[in-house]
């Protein structure tokens, strides 16, 4: 199942997280230590968003993504190096069976200052998304940007963050779509420069935070022992300095 990892701190490199440690987020693109779920590589595509907000007017999340291998595409070591920023969230793809592989099915997604990843799956997706999208209202599903149940998760979620909670609003899609699909696998990631939030249900994920960055990712990138493991079902909230880790 995909990786993923949010990183907010001083000012680095956009590809610096991503490569950082001897199990970096790069290199768990074909060597992860612990895919449950099935997946062995992540070589479906990737992509990086990231907040620079001391070079732009405003706060929008910038991204970067391709269908490619992380390990193949150019624009990391070219380009992504020479952006700095003070945050991002990154993300290398194993397409779940049926589901296309095409760039605009990789993580992160993003909208304004959000973006967004999730590592799993929702059985039955469209099934599931529907009928919480009727019940919520004002969704469209034609509204998806790929044929993903990420994608459905991704509409589900900016239409509960309308709410200004946005804690709230990732448990708040999580509960709903177990409540339909109790088999679901819903490790999501959600960030707007300033916070993390993200969610452990089933798969992995490990918190790494000090006084001035903070690091969420599905694998400890390095045998710091200062890595906290997240136990499942959780909810955490982390910026640097900060972390809250709820039972869901
Ligand atoms: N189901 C999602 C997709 O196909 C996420 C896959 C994963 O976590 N491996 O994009």
């Amino acid at each position: 199942m995909c990786r993923h990892l949010g990183y907010l701190g001083p000012a680095c490199a956009v590809s610096e997280p991503v490569m950082r440690g001897p199990r970096s987020l790069f290199r768990q693109a074909w060597a992860p230590t612990d895919m449950r779920g099935g997946g062995t590589i992540n070589a479906d595509g990737f992509g990086v968003a990231w907040w620079a907000s001391a070079e732009w007017a405003d706060a929008a999340a910038r991204r970067y993504r391709s269908a490619a291998p992380i390990w193949t595409d150019p624009a990391v070591p070219e380009v992504l190096s020479q952006i700095q920023a003070t945050g991002i969230l990154a993300a290398v793809r194993s397409a779940t069976v049926g589901m296309p592989v095409e760039r605009s099915a990789c993580a992160p997604f993003t909208h304004g200052k959000w973006a967004f990843s999730h590592n799993g799956v929702v059985p039955e997706w469209r099934k599931t998304v529907g009928a919480i999208a009727a019940d919520l209202g004002n969704i469209d599903l034609l509204d998806l940007e790929a044929a993903t149940d990420s994608a459905a998760l991704w509409l589900l979620l900016q239409r509960a963050l309308t709410t200004d909670d946005a804690k709230a609003a990732v448990v708040d899609v999580v509960e709903r779509v177990v409540s339909l699909a109790p088999d679901a696998r819903l490790n999501l990631v959600l960030g707007d420069g300033e916070q993390l939030w993200a969610t452990t249900y089933y798969h992995s994920l490990s918190v790494l935070v000090d006084d001035a960055s903070v690091c969420v990712a599905s694998e400890p990138y390095d045998d710091n022992p200062a890595w906290q493991a997240i136990p499942d079902r959780s909810v955490i909230v982390a910026r640097p300095g900060y972390l809250t880790v709820e039972q869901i």
